[in-house]
């Protein structure tokens, strides 16, 4: 997947499958996130392919259910940096078995990687403090930042479920609307892998009730920015973000007419 490309609704290409076919060793993500792959997924386990799932190691007590009642769970666990640094250190065991001469090199990148994610970890949980408390809410198009918002300290409010798939309903918008209308939220936020429609039916929503609120830089959600951009890579991708929300909310955001 190329970036901004929804994962929730990417179906792969002819051209995908046959590179998956060739692959020495597949890692997908394994918490239904890949579920218009799960067909080219089976394929592969039985034509003897090594697969492994990233999410395998995670306890389940840490994984926030979805609520369906089918023991779903939300995916968007890398919003979660202690929680993605587990998954990277189970990709580099895995990575390390398999090709067993490059051992010692995954193992020093490995914790290279472990030390820049802790940093910024640590960097998230300063810039936050910046935001006054009753302004630490985080609303946004689809569902993809509760582990965000659990692991930072932020509400997290959402127009649409935990995948893309989902339609949100008048009732979904007009919930969303009075509630920011009641707590003066003065952001909302556009997702680079998301229609930005919901999210603007929200703010004329805002706008219809005599209230204001502004839509703040596109968080990255799903999907990471070009790599040659700002949002490249993982840690770059959670900083871009941070500063996003930071921005929007934190104590030097526009102030914004209150009715
Ligand atoms: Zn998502």
């Amino acid at each position: 997947m190329g970036p901004g490309v929804d994962p929730h609704l990417y179906t792969p290409t002819r051209n995908d499958v046959r590179e998956l076919l060739s692959a020495d060793l597949v890692f997908y993500h394994g918490l239904n996130l890949e579920g218009r792959m799960a067909r080219q997924l089976a394929q592969l386990k039985q034509s003897g392919r090594q697969l492994a799932a990233v999410t395998d190691i995670l306890p389940r007590g840490q994984l926030r259910s979805i609520g369906t009642g089918h023991g779903e769970f939300d995916p968007h666990v890398w919003m979660s940096v202690p929680l993605w640094t587990e998954c990277a250190k189970h990709v580099a065991k895995v990575l390390a078995e398999r090709f067993p001469e490059q051992a010692a090199e995954i193992r020093s990148r490995s914790e290279n990687l472990v030390n820049e994610f802790a940093h910024c970890d640590q960097e998230i949980r300063e810039q936050l403090k910046r935001i006054p408390e009753e302004r630490r809410v985080l609303v946004t198009a689809h569902d993809a930042f509760e582990y965000f918002g659990h692991d930072y300290g932020m509400r997290v409010r959402s127009v649409q479920g935990v995948s893309t798939e989902s339609e949100a309903g008048v009732k979904d918008i007009s919930d969303l609307v009075t509630f920011l209308v009641e707590q003066k939220i003065p952001a909302i936020f556009v997702e680079s892998s998301v229609n930005r429609r919901y999210i603007e039916a929200v703010q004329s929503g805002v706008a219809a009730r005599g209230g204001s609120v502004r839509i703040g830089d596109e968080l990255y959600s799903d999907s990471l920015g070009p790599a040659d951009g700002p949002a490249g890579t993982y840690e770059s991708m959670m900083r871009s973000n941070l500063g996003s929300i930071v921005r929007a909310l934190g104590d030097n955001a526009e102030s914004v007419p209150r009715n």
